[in-house]
């Protein structure tokens, strides 16, 4: 049985404030949203499903970072945060860590990849190779090769190969090396090779949708809401509307299905970070007591 540990690897500090998060006292300060990661014990060693931002952002942010999303996000770089600080604090050691699933490449998602030498790396396929290809300035910006030194760990997926069926979605089953509780989702959208990944523990199946969505109302059947800021960063941000928009639907009517025997879960929602992980945003798991 997968053990599953909730790491909010570096929380982001959007202008806007209570017009981003919807609970911060007011618009004039900044906000605070998580960067949800989950630490998975498998039989094949530690599973890490997103690594937030890493030690070499946060020691040199502006050689890694755009300076656009730098103002905009503030990121609150204590090293305590990082992924690989936190698997220490739970008593294992970076090597432990033997792949990393991706929900997509942005710059908040794949910062902690380079902490992680011996991890295999399992993204989509249509998400490296439109990273890669850097086709406009927001790209340039979002997604940045100085966070790649894994490159050569990559392990990619086509959209195509692992169509088989999970809960009314497609999804990719037979991850290299991983246990088969782990699949991988395709939710294009944000990225044209975003994917949520699901994890089958012991309350059933939990889905990291990543940044299908960003606030967790947006999952509301009835009354779908979102806070206008992160309205508006997810225009920005998207790269195919319809798609997005699609998906976000499929998952409201998957929770509304589903929802008891599936959690789904935003990157990015503080709320929704804190009532399963038990604990606020901005404080790491307890440290293993060591005898
Ligand atoms: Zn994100």
């Amino acid at each position: 049985m997968i053990a599953i540990h909730h790491l909010n690897c570096i929380s982001s500090c959007p202008l806007g404030g209570r017009m981003m998060d919807g609970r911060s006292p007011s618009v004039l300060q900044r906000g605070s949203l998580c960067c949800h990661c989950l630490l998975l014990e498998t039989d094949q060693g530690l599973v890490l499903i997103d690594t937030g931002f890493g030690l070499r952002d946060v020691h040199d942010p502006r050689s890694r970072l755009s300076g656009f999303f730098l103002r905009l996000l503030a990121p609150d770089f204590r090293e305590e945060m990082t992924a690989l600080r936190q698997v220490e604090r739970l008593g294992f050691r970076a090597e432990d860590v033997r792949h990393v699933v991706l929900t997509h490449l942005d710059f908040d998602h794949a910062g902690g990849l380079d902490d992680f030498p011996r991890a295999q790396v399992h993204l989509m396929q249509r998400e490296r190779d439109a990273a890669q290809a850097q086709h406009t300035w927001l790209d340039r910006q979002r997604f940045r090769p100085q966070q790649w030194s894994s490159r050569d760990r990559w392990q990619v997926y086509g959209t195509r190969t692992g169509g088989e069926p999970w809960y009314g979605f497609e999804c990719v089953r037979d991850l290299r090396g991983l246990p088969p509780e782990i699949l991988m989702v395709p939710l294009p959208g944000h990225t044209l090779g975003h994917a949520g990944v699901a994890v089958h523990g012991r309350h059933g199946w939990l889905l990291l949708a990543g940044d299908a969505y960003f606030y967790h109302r947006e999952m509301d059947a009835d009354a779908p809401w979102c806070t206008p800021g992160l309205r508006f960063y997810q225009y920005l941000m998207e790269k195919d509307r319809r798609a997005r928009l699609d998906n976000q639907q499929r998952l409201r009517l998957l929770k509304q299905r589903f929802g008891g025997a599936i959690q789904v879960l935003s990157a990015h929602d503080p709320t929704e970070f804190e009532r399963v992980a038990g604990r606020p945003t901005g404080t790491p798991p307890p440290a293993l007591l060591s005898l």
